[in-house]
Protein backbone atom coordinates (compact mmCIF):
# COMPACT_ATOMS: atom_id res chain seq x y z
CA UNK A 1 0.00 0.00 0.00
CA UNK A 2 1.29 3.61 -0.80
CA UNK A 3 1.87 5.57 2.02
CA UNK A 4 2.44 9.44 1.95
CA UNK A 5 2.62 12.65 3.99
CA UNK A 6 1.35 15.69 3.82
CA UNK A 7 0.79 19.02 6.28
CA UNK A 8 -2.79 19.36 6.21
CA UNK A 9 -5.14 16.78 4.08
CA UNK A 10 -8.26 18.19 3.34
CA UNK A 11 -11.50 16.05 2.32
CA UNK A 12 -13.95 17.54 0.49
CA UNK A 13 -13.23 19.70 -2.44
CA UNK A 14 -16.33 22.19 -2.36
CA UNK A 15 -16.00 25.97 -1.45
CA UNK A 16 -14.84 25.14 2.35
CA UNK A 17 -12.33 22.86 1.44
CA UNK A 18 -10.88 24.72 -1.41
CA UNK A 19 -10.57 28.06 0.14
CA UNK A 20 -9.11 27.14 3.27
CA UNK A 21 -6.39 24.88 1.02
CA UNK A 22 -5.99 28.60 -0.66
CA UNK A 23 -5.44 30.59 2.68
CA UNK A 24 -3.66 27.28 4.35
CA UNK A 25 -1.10 28.20 0.99
CA UNK A 26 -1.19 31.85 1.45
CA UNK A 27 0.18 31.44 5.57
CA UNK A 28 2.85 29.56 4.42
CA UNK A 29 1.38 25.80 4.46
CA UNK A 30 4.04 23.92 2.48
CA UNK A 31 2.17 20.87 1.36
CA UNK A 32 -1.73 21.26 1.38
CA UNK A 33 -3.86 18.42 -0.49
CA UNK A 34 -7.50 18.19 -1.03
CA UNK A 35 -9.01 14.68 -1.74
CA UNK A 36 -12.43 14.99 -3.79
CA UNK A 37 -14.26 12.18 -4.28
CA UNK A 38 -16.01 13.31 -7.32
CA UNK A 39 -14.07 13.36 -10.85
CA UNK A 40 -13.95 17.09 -10.24
CA UNK A 41 -13.61 19.50 -7.36
CA UNK A 42 -16.01 22.37 -6.77
CA UNK A 43 -18.55 20.46 -4.14
CA UNK A 44 -22.49 21.59 -4.71
CA UNK A 45 -21.93 24.91 -6.66
CA UNK A 46 -20.40 22.72 -9.84
CA UNK A 47 -23.91 21.88 -10.64
CA UNK A 48 -25.95 24.60 -9.35
CA UNK A 49 -26.56 26.35 -11.95
CA UNK A 50 -27.80 29.74 -11.34
CA UNK A 51 -26.98 32.83 -10.10
CA UNK A 52 -26.60 33.34 -6.21
CA UNK A 53 -22.25 32.61 -5.45
CA UNK A 54 -19.70 34.23 -4.87
CA UNK A 55 -20.98 37.82 -2.92
CA UNK A 56 -19.22 37.79 0.45
CA UNK A 57 -15.92 36.32 -0.43
CA UNK A 58 -15.20 37.07 -4.26
CA UNK A 59 -17.17 40.43 -4.39
CA UNK A 60 -18.77 39.15 -8.03
CA UNK A 61 -22.40 37.75 -8.42
CA UNK A 62 -21.53 34.88 -10.05
CA UNK A 63 -23.14 31.23 -11.48
CA UNK A 64 -22.67 28.30 -9.15
CA UNK A 65 -20.34 26.44 -11.89
CA UNK A 66 -18.36 30.06 -12.52
CA UNK A 67 -17.83 30.19 -8.75
CA UNK A 68 -16.68 26.45 -8.41
CA UNK A 69 -14.03 27.06 -11.35
CA UNK A 70 -12.98 30.32 -10.05
CA UNK A 71 -11.86 28.47 -6.59
CA UNK A 72 -10.59 25.50 -8.17
CA UNK A 73 -8.23 27.59 -10.60
CA UNK A 74 -7.18 29.74 -7.80
CA UNK A 75 -6.93 26.60 -5.58
CA UNK A 76 -4.14 25.00 -8.43
CA UNK A 77 -2.26 28.10 -9.04
CA UNK A 78 -1.56 28.48 -5.45
CA UNK A 79 0.40 24.52 -5.39
CA UNK A 80 -2.83 23.09 -3.65
CA UNK A 81 -2.67 19.38 -4.78
CA UNK A 82 -6.23 18.10 -5.88
CA UNK A 83 -6.95 14.69 -6.06
CA UNK A 84 -10.13 14.03 -7.44
CA UNK A 85 -12.18 10.34 -8.03
CA UNK A 86 -10.69 9.62 -4.59
CA UNK A 87 -12.13 9.17 -1.41
CA UNK A 88 -11.14 8.99 2.10
CA UNK A 89 -12.98 5.78 3.41
CA UNK A 90 -11.36 4.83 7.20
CA UNK A 91 -8.77 6.02 9.48
CA UNK A 92 -5.81 4.94 10.76
CA UNK A 93 -3.69 5.24 13.77
CA UNK A 94 -3.46 8.93 14.70
CA UNK A 95 -3.96 11.73 11.88
CA UNK A 96 -3.38 8.72 9.43
CA UNK A 97 -6.22 8.56 6.87
CA UNK A 98 -6.92 5.96 4.54
CA UNK A 99 -8.13 7.04 1.13
CA UNK A 100 -9.56 4.71 -2.19
CA UNK A 101 -8.56 6.30 -5.55
CA UNK A 102 -7.77 5.22 -8.90
CA UNK A 103 -4.33 4.43 -8.17
CA UNK A 104 -5.69 2.32 -5.22
CA UNK A 105 -5.17 2.45 -1.73
CA UNK A 106 -3.65 5.16 0.05
CA UNK A 107 -2.50 5.70 3.27
CA UNK A 108 -1.88 9.53 4.26
CA UNK A 109 -0.17 10.92 7.35
CA UNK A 110 -1.00 14.33 8.44
CA UNK A 111 -0.31 16.83 10.61
CA UNK A 112 -3.44 18.24 10.35
CA UNK A 113 -6.84 16.74 8.66
CA UNK A 114 -9.63 19.03 7.72
CA UNK A 115 -13.51 17.71 7.05
CA UNK A 116 -15.20 19.29 4.76
CA UNK A 117 -17.56 17.05 3.46
CA UNK A 118 -20.64 19.11 3.17
CA UNK A 119 -24.47 18.73 4.04
CA UNK A 120 -27.26 16.56 2.02
CA UNK A 121 -30.85 16.98 1.34
CA UNK A 122 -32.79 14.55 2.87
CA UNK A 123 -34.05 12.01 0.66
CA UNK A 124 -37.32 10.51 0.37
CA UNK A 125 -36.93 7.32 1.91
CA UNK A 126 -35.33 9.01 5.25
CA UNK A 127 -38.74 11.24 5.09
CA UNK A 128 -40.62 8.57 5.95
CA UNK A 129 -43.52 9.14 3.68
CA UNK A 130 -46.22 6.65 3.01
CA UNK A 131 -47.40 5.45 -0.22
CA UNK A 132 -45.56 4.02 -3.87
CA UNK A 133 -41.98 4.25 -4.85
CA UNK A 134 -42.21 5.48 -8.15
CA UNK A 135 -39.99 7.68 -10.76
CA UNK A 136 -39.70 10.98 -10.75
CA UNK A 137 -38.75 12.13 -6.86
CA UNK A 138 -35.47 13.96 -6.03
CA UNK A 139 -34.20 16.21 -3.75
CA UNK A 140 -32.65 19.40 -5.20
CA UNK A 141 -29.25 18.64 -5.54
CA UNK A 142 -30.07 15.33 -7.61
CA UNK A 143 -32.32 17.26 -9.45
CA UNK A 144 -29.43 20.04 -10.33
CA UNK A 145 -27.36 17.03 -10.91
CA UNK A 146 -29.57 15.37 -13.55
CA UNK A 147 -30.57 18.54 -15.29
CA UNK A 148 -27.10 20.21 -15.50
CA UNK A 149 -24.30 17.53 -15.66
CA UNK A 150 -26.35 14.29 -17.22
CA UNK A 151 -28.73 16.45 -19.15
CA UNK A 152 -31.91 14.20 -18.23
CA UNK A 153 -35.68 14.49 -19.60
CA UNK A 154 -37.15 15.25 -15.12
CA UNK A 155 -41.05 15.42 -15.55
CA UNK A 156 -43.85 17.93 -16.57
CA UNK A 157 -45.60 18.65 -13.45
CA UNK A 158 -43.86 19.02 -9.95
CA UNK A 159 -44.54 19.67 -6.43
CA UNK A 160 -41.50 21.25 -4.22
CA UNK A 161 -41.77 20.07 -0.96
CA UNK A 162 -39.89 22.08 1.81
CA UNK A 163 -39.73 26.07 1.69
CA UNK A 164 -35.90 27.11 2.90
CA UNK A 165 -33.71 28.94 0.63
CA UNK A 166 -32.87 26.04 -1.43
CA UNK A 167 -36.18 25.91 -2.97
CA UNK A 168 -35.88 28.95 -4.97
CA UNK A 169 -32.97 26.44 -6.79
CA UNK A 170 -35.01 23.77 -7.13
CA UNK A 171 -38.16 26.55 -8.34
CA UNK A 172 -35.30 27.73 -11.40
CA UNK A 173 -33.71 24.60 -11.83
CA UNK A 174 -37.11 23.53 -13.01
CA UNK A 175 -38.23 26.16 -15.36
CA UNK A 176 -34.77 25.51 -16.71
CA UNK A 177 -35.75 21.85 -17.23
CA UNK A 178 -39.20 22.95 -18.80
CA UNK A 179 -40.88 21.50 -16.16
CA UNK A 180 -43.94 23.68 -14.70
CA UNK A 181 -44.25 23.59 -10.87
CA UNK A 182 -48.22 23.67 -9.48
CA UNK A 183 -46.94 24.00 -6.34
CA UNK A 184 -44.33 24.37 -3.28
CA UNK A 185 -45.88 22.78 0.01
CA UNK A 186 -44.27 23.23 3.71
CA UNK A 187 -45.24 21.92 7.21
CA UNK A 188 -44.05 25.38 8.68
CA UNK A 189 -45.89 28.64 9.04
CA UNK A 190 -44.84 30.67 5.70
CA UNK A 191 -41.56 30.21 4.06
CA UNK A 192 -38.65 30.73 5.94
CA UNK A 193 -36.13 32.78 3.17
CA UNK A 194 -35.95 36.64 2.83
CA UNK A 195 -39.09 38.11 3.02
CA UNK A 196 -40.23 39.06 -0.05
CA UNK A 197 -38.29 36.24 -2.04
CA UNK A 198 -41.76 34.52 -1.94
CA UNK A 199 -44.14 37.43 -3.55
CA UNK A 200 -41.38 37.79 -6.36
CA UNK A 201 -40.92 33.43 -7.40
CA UNK A 202 -45.01 33.49 -7.16
CA UNK A 203 -45.08 36.35 -9.92
CA UNK A 204 -42.65 34.60 -11.80
CA UNK A 205 -43.27 31.41 -11.77
CA UNK A 206 -47.11 31.16 -10.90
CA UNK A 207 -47.13 28.08 -8.06
CA UNK A 208 -49.46 27.81 -5.28
CA UNK A 209 -48.06 28.20 -2.30
CA UNK A 210 -49.41 25.67 0.84
CA UNK A 211 -47.99 26.42 4.20
CA UNK A 212 -49.37 24.59 7.54
CA UNK A 213 -49.55 21.23 4.79
CA UNK A 214 -47.80 17.82 4.90
CA UNK A 215 -47.25 15.34 2.07
CA UNK A 216 -49.23 12.19 3.38
CA UNK A 217 -48.72 9.82 0.39
CA UNK A 218 -46.95 9.71 -3.17
CA UNK A 219 -49.32 7.95 -5.64
CA UNK A 220 -48.05 6.00 -8.60
CA UNK A 221 -46.62 2.99 -9.93
CA UNK A 222 -43.72 3.36 -12.37
CA UNK A 223 -43.84 7.50 -12.32
CA UNK A 224 -45.34 9.46 -10.09
CA UNK A 225 -48.83 10.61 -10.74
CA UNK A 226 -50.18 12.45 -7.59
CA UNK A 227 -49.63 13.32 -3.87
CA UNK A 228 -52.37 13.66 -1.13
CA UNK A 229 -51.69 15.89 1.08
CA UNK A 230 -53.45 17.04 4.67
CA UNK A 231 -53.88 20.69 5.70
CA UNK A 232 -53.50 21.79 9.63
CA UNK A 233 -57.13 21.22 9.63
CA UNK A 234 -57.26 17.67 8.86
CA UNK A 235 -58.23 18.21 5.07
CA UNK A 236 -57.07 15.80 2.75
CA UNK A 237 -56.72 16.99 -0.69
CA UNK A 238 -54.61 15.36 -4.15
CA UNK A 239 -52.96 17.55 -6.35
CA UNK A 240 -51.76 15.80 -9.81
CA UNK A 241 -48.23 15.98 -10.44
CA UNK A 242 -45.67 13.39 -12.14
CA UNK A 243 -42.58 14.89 -10.67
CA UNK A 244 -41.79 15.58 -6.59
CA UNK A 245 -38.47 17.37 -5.56
CA UNK A 246 -37.76 16.75 -1.91
CA UNK A 247 -35.32 20.15 -0.28
CA UNK A 248 -33.80 20.99 2.27
CA UNK A 249 -34.02 19.17 5.67
CA UNK A 250 -30.17 18.79 5.32
CA UNK A 251 -27.80 15.78 6.99
CA UNK A 252 -24.53 16.72 7.59
CA UNK A 253 -22.16 14.20 5.36
CA UNK A 254 -20.68 12.96 8.55
CA UNK A 255 -19.48 9.19 7.91
CA UNK A 256 -15.39 10.16 8.57
CA UNK A 257 -16.87 11.72 11.48
CA UNK A 258 -18.48 9.08 12.91
CA UNK A 259 -15.46 6.48 11.68
CA UNK A 260 -12.98 8.72 13.89
CA UNK A 261 -15.50 8.20 16.81
CA UNK A 262 -15.50 11.73 16.80
CA UNK A 263 -18.13 13.87 19.22
CA UNK A 264 -20.88 14.10 17.29
CA UNK A 265 -24.08 17.06 18.49
CA UNK A 266 -26.72 14.53 18.91
CA UNK A 267 -29.28 17.49 17.68
CA UNK A 268 -27.64 18.55 14.45
CA UNK A 269 -25.32 15.07 13.62
CA UNK A 270 -22.03 17.38 12.81
CA UNK A 271 -19.30 17.00 14.64
CA UNK A 272 -18.96 19.09 17.88
CA UNK A 273 -16.33 21.83 16.76
CA UNK A 274 -14.95 24.61 19.43
CA UNK A 275 -14.36 28.03 18.68
CA UNK A 276 -11.62 27.25 16.21
CA UNK A 277 -12.90 25.15 14.52
CA UNK A 278 -11.32 21.86 16.46
CA UNK A 279 -13.21 18.46 16.72
CA UNK A 280 -12.73 16.35 19.53
CA UNK A 281 -9.84 15.02 18.27
CA UNK A 282 -6.86 17.07 18.20
CA UNK A 283 -5.62 18.16 15.11
CA UNK A 284 -8.76 17.22 13.29
CA UNK A 285 -10.81 20.61 12.05
CA UNK A 286 -14.58 20.36 10.63
CA UNK A 287 -15.72 23.40 8.22
CA UNK A 288 -18.54 24.40 5.86
CA UNK A 289 -21.78 22.52 5.86
CA UNK A 290 -20.53 19.28 7.83
CA UNK A 291 -21.57 21.89 10.28
CA UNK A 292 -25.15 22.84 10.23
CA UNK A 293 -27.10 24.86 10.41
CA UNK A 294 -26.81 25.18 6.33
CA UNK A 295 -25.39 28.18 5.28
CA UNK A 296 -24.57 29.60 1.93
CA UNK A 297 -21.27 28.85 -0.03
CA UNK A 298 -19.68 32.43 0.22
CA UNK A 299 -20.68 32.23 3.81
CA UNK A 300 -18.44 28.46 4.40
CA UNK A 301 -15.67 30.17 2.21
CA UNK A 302 -15.22 33.14 4.46
CA UNK A 303 -15.26 30.77 7.71
CA UNK A 304 -12.85 28.57 6.01
CA UNK A 305 -10.38 31.38 5.50
CA UNK A 306 -10.83 32.51 9.40
CA UNK A 307 -10.26 28.35 10.29
CA UNK A 308 -7.40 28.56 8.60
CA UNK A 309 -5.48 30.09 10.53
CA UNK A 310 -6.22 27.90 13.74
CA UNK A 311 -5.15 25.02 11.33
CA UNK A 312 -1.76 26.98 10.33
CA UNK A 313 -1.03 27.47 13.85
CA UNK A 314 -1.44 23.66 14.66
CA UNK A 315 0.64 22.53 12.02
CA UNK A 316 3.44 24.83 13.09
CA UNK A 317 3.42 24.00 16.44
CA UNK A 318 3.50 20.15 15.37
CA UNK A 319 6.51 20.57 12.60
CA UNK A 320 8.50 22.65 15.61
CA UNK A 321 7.43 19.80 18.42
CA UNK A 322 9.25 16.97 15.93
CA UNK A 323 12.17 18.76 15.51
CA UNK A 324 13.31 19.58 18.65
C1 LIG B 1 -29.41 22.92 -4.63
C2 LIG B 1 -28.54 23.88 -3.90
C3 LIG B 1 -28.53 25.23 -4.28
C4 LIG B 1 -27.71 26.15 -3.60
N1 LIG B 1 -27.72 27.46 -3.98
C5 LIG B 1 -26.84 28.33 -3.40
C6 LIG B 1 -26.70 29.68 -3.86
O1 LIG B 1 -27.39 30.11 -4.78
N2 LIG B 1 -25.77 30.47 -3.25
C7 LIG B 1 -24.98 30.02 -2.24
O2 LIG B 1 -24.11 30.77 -1.74
N3 LIG B 1 -25.11 28.76 -1.75
C8 LIG B 1 -26.01 27.91 -2.31
N4 LIG B 1 -26.13 26.62 -1.87
C9 LIG B 1 -25.32 26.21 -0.71
C10 LIG B 1 -23.88 25.90 -1.13
O3 LIG B 1 -23.83 25.06 -2.23
C11 LIG B 1 -23.15 25.32 0.07
O4 LIG B 1 -23.15 26.31 1.08
C12 LIG B 1 -21.71 24.94 -0.23
O5 LIG B 1 -21.61 24.08 -1.34
C13 LIG B 1 -21.11 24.25 1.02
O6 LIG B 1 -19.77 23.99 0.79
P1 LIG B 1 -19.04 22.76 1.47
O7 LIG B 1 -17.64 22.80 0.94
O8 LIG B 1 -19.25 22.79 2.93
O9 LIG B 1 -19.78 21.45 0.95
P2 LIG B 1 -20.02 20.83 -0.51
O10 LIG B 1 -20.16 21.87 -1.55
O11 LIG B 1 -21.13 19.86 -0.33
O12 LIG B 1 -18.67 20.04 -0.80
C14 LIG B 1 -18.31 18.88 -0.07
C15 LIG B 1 -17.47 18.00 -0.97
O13 LIG B 1 -16.95 16.91 -0.20
C16 LIG B 1 -16.91 15.77 -1.02
N5 LIG B 1 -16.84 14.59 -0.13
C17 LIG B 1 -17.76 14.20 0.78
N6 LIG B 1 -17.33 13.08 1.44
C18 LIG B 1 -16.11 12.79 0.92
C19 LIG B 1 -15.15 11.75 1.19
N7 LIG B 1 -15.36 10.83 2.14
N8 LIG B 1 -14.00 11.73 0.47
C20 LIG B 1 -13.76 12.67 -0.50
N9 LIG B 1 -14.65 13.67 -0.78
C21 LIG B 1 -15.79 13.74 -0.08
C22 LIG B 1 -18.17 15.86 -1.84
O14 LIG B 1 -18.09 15.10 -3.04
C23 LIG B 1 -18.26 17.37 -2.12
O15 LIG B 1 -17.66 17.73 -3.35
C24 LIG B 1 -26.93 25.70 -2.51
C25 LIG B 1 -26.96 24.33 -2.12
C26 LIG B 1 -27.76 23.44 -2.82
C27 LIG B 1 -27.79 21.98 -2.41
Amino acid sequence: MKITSVDVLIIGGGPAGLAAAIELKKLGIKDVRIIEREAQAGGVPRHSNHPGYGLRDLYRFMTGPNYAKAYVSQALSAGVVISTSTTATQWGDDLVVELSGPDGVERVQAKAVVLATGARERARNARMIPGARPAGIYTTGSLQQAVFLSHLDIGTKAVIVGAEHVSFSALMTLSHAHVKTIAMLTHQSGHQSVPGALALSKLIYRYRFLDKSEIVEIIGSSRVSAIKIRDVHGNLSTIECDTIIFTGDWIPDNEMARRGSLVIDPRTKSPMVNTSFVTSKPGVFALGNILLPIKSADQCAVESRRAAKAIASHVVSVSVASKG
